[in-house]
């Protein structure tokens, strides 16, 4: 097997070959061994195959030995700075952490004990952590804005290039879901903890958000986020939907995490969170939406996000008891599946993608809840930790090895006591389901050894 361009290519500048991993060609995904894929000066593959490489003369060849080449992962849904309160949330205390909205008590101290230095801090140490962990693409959904007393910097993205210096600074893709919060609820006005994600109004936000534009690059994306239908009135979500739309960005949503927001959107709407985000108009564009959670859904709603996506974070989801995505449902309806780190309590988008499976035989004792014709149940994980979360974000040609992608890779030793001993065959079932991101031991992005 080989593919290449239809047209000779042009000269390698690096061939890197492993032991096994994946391949991305036009007759769709297959995890081989032998691979091998050949890189121009600027880390884009325009050549793969398996066996030996032909075509290329005086090469620069770069074996990386008993290894396992992945696509670098995709995590499409983040709050760094929550990665501050790993650990502190699981005693009974003051706050009494025994429900999400107890949780969140203690998350808006966090929020609100950030400085513009603290912020960079605490994001370089999560992403930092993200990049050795094989993600090579994060959506950040970064909600906190403005100065403690929720006045405005003098820039009023400060914050913003924050999280984007702290990404540049770590050399992990970013793609910046900027958050519009103007509620504490349907109707009520935002919280003393909650005036620093605020903006003035819808337009304020887009003004902001313009202004973060022209800071897009290769490595650097900008999607919208109205934080959840809680937090966002029906007029502002349709201003969204419409600048999104004028300048071709994704929109990220919290939906349906909790059954308490459901009912509030029934008693101010009479209707789901979902069919008020259809009636915003921001369903309309497909595969531009994303609904993260989404998990106290019925048939209905799945099928309104029909050729958009799902980011599942079973981890959060796990630790906050929301309750259990059905990714089965969804796969079914037609909607894609992505998945995020959320909280950060937990790095791995491994172990998300394995738990987005248990959780659901646990939940209707069965196995194989995912597993779809003719694929493997380990090759649909993988496809939600990587292509599902690319497409999510708006980077579609991400999360891929295939020829004109950029070469960014994790890297899993074949001798870690993980897999040591699995069959050739069984190995990218035992790692996505029996193994963790421990054993990925260099990263790439655009063809650079970057972790
Ligand atoms: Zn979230």
């Amino acid at each position: 097997m080989r593919h290449v361009t239809d047209s000779v290519p042009p000269q390698a500048y690096m061939i890197l070959r492993a032991a096994a991993g994946i391949l991305d060609g036009d007759g769709g995904r297959e995890f081989v061994t032998d691979p091998w894929w050949a890189l121009d000066e600027h880390g884009k593959i325009i050549a793969l195959g398996r066996g030996p490489v032909e075509g290329f003369d005086e090469v620069m060849t770069r074996d990386l030995g008993r290894s396992v080449v992945l696509p670098g992962m995709v995590n499409a849904h983040s709050h760094a700075f929550q990665r501050s309160i790993r650990g502190r949330t699981h005693r009974r205390g003051a706050h009494d952490p025994s429900s999400f909205w107890s949780w969140r008590t203690q998350m808006y101290e966090a929020a609100n004990g950030l400085t513009p230095s603290r912020l960079y801090d605490v994001t370089k140490a999560c992403f930092q952590e993200m990049l050795r962990a094989g993600i090579t693409c994060v959506g950040e959904f970064h909600y906190v804005h403005h100065d403690a007393d929720g006045s405005p910097y003098d820039d009023a993205n400060l914050l913003s290039k924050q999280i984007i210096a702290a990404a540049d600074e770590v050399g992990i893709r970013l793609v910046l879901l900027e958050v519009l919060y103007l509620a504490a609820g349907f109707g009520a006005p935002p919280l003393e903890e909650q005036r620093r994600f605020c903006d003035r109004d819808v337009d304020g936000f887009l003004a902001r958000c313009e202004g973060l534009l022209p800071h897009r690059s290769e490595a650097l994306s900008v999607g919208l986020a109205p934080h959840s239908v809680r937090a966002v009135p029906v007029h502002a979500l349709e201003a969204v939907a419409r600048f999104a739309a004028d300048h071709q960005l994704v929109v990220h949503a919290h939906i349906s995490e909790q059954v308490a927001e459901n009912q509030a959107c029934a008693d101010a709407h009479g209707i789901s969170p979902v069919a008020l985000v259809e009636r915003a108009g921001l369903l309309q564009r497909p595969g531009t939406f994303t609904a993260v959670h989404a998990i106290h859904i019925d048939d209905a709603d799945r099928a309104r996000l029909r050729g958009h996506q799902v980011c599942a974070c079973p981890t959060t989801e796990a630790d906050l008891g929301d309750g259990t995505l059905m990714g089965s449902a969804l796969q079914a309806a037609g909607v894609q599946l992505a998945l995020g780190s959320d909280s950060n309590s937990v790095i791995d988008l491994i172990t998300e993608a394995r738990s987005l499976e248990l959780h659901e035989r646990l939940a209707t004792q069965q196995r194989l809840c995912l597993a779809r014709e003719q694929q493997p149940i380990s090759m649909t994980l993988l496809d939600a930790a990587t292509t599902g979360g690319a497409r999510s974000l708006g980077v579609p040609h991400l999360g891929r090895l295939a020829v004109d992608a950029p070469f960014d890779a994790a890297v899993i030793a074949r001798e870690h006591p993980l897999l040591r001993d699995v069959a050739d065959a069984d190995l990218l079932d035992a790692l996505m389901l029996s193994g963790t991101s421990a054993p990925v031991h260099t990263v790439f992005i655009n063809g650079v050894e970057c972790a």
